[in-house]
């Protein structure tokens, strides 16, 4: 739903992916993130009101300041819902919705908030979800998801790295994934250390964990996609690609 990184593009809100898995009689859709601008396209593909759980990597506006947009939605909006939509991210997550609400407490009246540690592992439909902690200088989770694959009778699985620098857990939650979405903030460049890693980073995360497939997120406008793309296939010897908003991975 969104993939750029830090601040919107010109293209694209920033980080938000919407996880569809068959649960048998419907579609089971889960929120990775929920990122600035990141409801609209949200819209355009599922009923925000109709989704069945929001994760959140962590309080950086790029990855949740849209829990607020719907939160919103949910008090005023079209559809209703009979329970409570379950909001799970690191500690301290339900208070950043309120203050991105302007200290709203009515914001989390909507959700069933899961404040979460890193390890912890969870089942949501049918999904189990596992976490680690990221190298971010916020409480910040990366997340592991494992499911039906489209494939019938097969598991799959998605790690999503939300933001991280090098970090071994994230490489440990990622081992044998079949996609690996993984942040690449510094693209071709460097920045401050505990942030983000560039786009050779995570194609040696990728190629450390193993995984089937890397596709690279959280690219900032200005950043040089192509040089990203090439900088990433020199560490990793896997399939790869860019986010792009409303590209479909099928696992
Ligand atoms: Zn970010
Ligand atoms: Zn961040």
């Amino acid at each position: 739903m969104g993939c750029s990184g830090s601040v919107a593009s010109a293209d694209s809100a920033t980080s938000c992916y919407l996880v569809e898995v068959d649960a048998g009689d419907r579609v089971y859709r889960l929120a990775a993130d929920l990122g600035s601008g990141a409801i609209g396209a949200l819209q355009r593909q599922a009923d925000p009101a109709g989704l069945d759980a929001v994760l959140l990597t962590h309080g950086h506006p790029d990855h949740m300041a849209d829990a607020y947009g719907l939160s919103v939605y949910l008090r005023y909006g079209p559809g209703s819902r009979e329970t409570p939509l379950p909001l799970v991210g690191p500690s301290g997550i339900g208070a950043r919705v309120v203050d991105v609400g302007g200290g709203d407490d009515s914001a989390l009246s909507p959700f069933a908030v899961h404040e979460v540690d890193p390890g912890d592992e969870g089942t949501f439909g049918p999904l189990t979800v596992t976490t680690a902690r990221a190298n971010h200088p916020v409480p910040a989770l990366a997340y592991r998801f494992t499911g039906p694959s489209v494939c019938d009778g097969k598991t799959a699985t998605l790690v999503y790295t939300g933001d991280t620098d090098v970090s071994d857990d994230v490489a440990a939650l990622a081992q044998g994934a079949d996609v690996l979405l993984a942040e690449a903030g510094w693209g071709t460049g460097t920045g401050t250390p505990g942030y983000h890693l560039t786009a050779r980073q995570a194609g040696e995360l990728a190629q450390r964990a193993g995984v089937g497939r890397l596709v690279l997120t959280h690219l900032a406008p200005w950043a040089d996609r192509d040089g990203s793309l090439d900088a990433a296939a020199d560490a990793f010897d896997g399939d790869i690609q860019l986010a792009v908003p409303g590209a479909v991975v099928e696992l």
